[in-house]
């Protein structure tokens, strides 16, 4: 659900997101550490330092973002990793910022290794070097830069380099939110919206969003489309159990995928350890997916065990789907 978002949804997320630091709600020590030195570089006239930010997806990378640049009063570009994958095109973005605005590119962790050199000299000294020609007619040229803002977003920081981590003076990690955070955000989304929704309703609603905004969001408009339907409109916690069963979002807020991976793990490798690769290949999703945004939850809630030798589904998986664990296999030689 994290990861196919149409235009709709993402017109949806921009509607919604919020534009200050006041309006983002939980990730406390982030905000107020951001607040700080938000204010010191606007005392001393100065732009803020690069920004990494990092954490599994709809957790609120972008967003902060925004509100970085706008509490900076700075104007802010958008690009990604996978997209910025020609020296010319990077060049391009940095030479049309202006003092102090904001570069943000996510998915930070998917730049080219060139990319990536031209942005070392980039965020240390506002200069790059730009080639032109080619062959023996090459010559480079240097470009200064306005001071700006490099905000980098990654759900990977492990596949970072060290060297382009190291020029991030600052480094936030953002956490599953809480379900009472949860609640405040689905409750002020609705406001936006103009949903009717009662406090039952959207704690339900915050319960299984897998401690992700985004989530919390996007089961808010499915669950108002069931209201509508099949209610007179309001969000109620009876049409919210409905509309939750109907999506197949159980009561920990596990999802189809969630619980396929678990019970692939249980019934086909008798609980694991099993390797990440074996376990995609069996219930049909990417690696990648699984590891960044699968996992995290279910070890989060203490769903799956990370071993050396692979994933291992703990107690409370077993209880939770209603499984008990084969007998030990007694092995070809005993
Ligand atoms: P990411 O970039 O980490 O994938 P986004 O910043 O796009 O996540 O956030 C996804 C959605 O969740 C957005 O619509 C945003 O409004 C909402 N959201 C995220 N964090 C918060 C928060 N702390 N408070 C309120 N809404 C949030």
């Amino acid at each position: 659900m994290a990861l196919d978002r149409n235009t709709s949804d993402l017109e949806f997320e921009n509607t919604i997101r919020p534009q200050e630091l006041g309006a983002f709600s939980g990730q406390d020590k982030t905000v107020e550490n951001l607040r700080i030195f938000i204010r010191a570089a606007l005392m001393r006239g100065e732009s803020l330092d690069h920004v990494l930010l990092h954490g599994p997806p709809g957790l609120g990378k972008t967003t902060l973002a925004g509100i970085i640049a706008n509490e900076m009063g700075a104007a802010m570009k958008v690009t990604s990793g996978p997209v910025l994958d020609k020296p010319g095109d990077l060049a391009g973005l940095l030479t049309n910022l202006g003092r102090g605005d904001v570069l943000f590119i996510d998915e930070i962790h998917r730049l080219t290794p060139i990319i990536e050199e031209y942005l070392y000299s980039a965020m240390e000294d506002y200069k790059i070097d730009i080639v032109l020609d080619k062959g023996p007619s090459a010559r480079s040229i240097q470009i200064e830069l306005n001071p700006f803002t490099l905000i980098g977003a990654t759900t990977r920081s492990g596949l970072l380099t060290s060297p382009l981590r190291a020029r991030f003076g600052i480094q936030c990690l953002l956490e599953y939110y809480d379900a009472n955070i949860l609640r405040g955000i689905v409750q002020r989304s609705a406001g936006i919206l103009g949903i009717g929704i009662d406090d039952g309703a959207a704690h339900e609603i915050a319960m299984r969003s897998r401690g992700t905004p985004r989530i919390a969001n996007a089961l808010l408009r499915r669950v108002r489309d069931f209201a509508m339907v099949q209610g007179g409109g309001h969000i109620d916690l009876a049409i919210t159990r409905v509309a939750l069963g109907a999506l197949n979002i159980d009561a920990r807020g596990l999802d189809t995928m969630d619980n396929r991976i678990l019970t692939t793990i249980i019934s086909k490798f008798r609980g694991g350890p099993v390797g990440l690769g074996t376990i995609a290949t069996a219930v049909g999703e990417e690696p990648g997916t699984i590891e960044e945004v699968y996992e995290p939850f279910l070890i989060k809630e203490g769903f799956l065990k990370r071993t050396p030798r692979g994933r291992e589904a703990t107690e409370l998986a077993y209880t939770h789907l209603g499984l008990s664990r084969l007998p030990e296999d007694p092995g070809l030689f005993s």
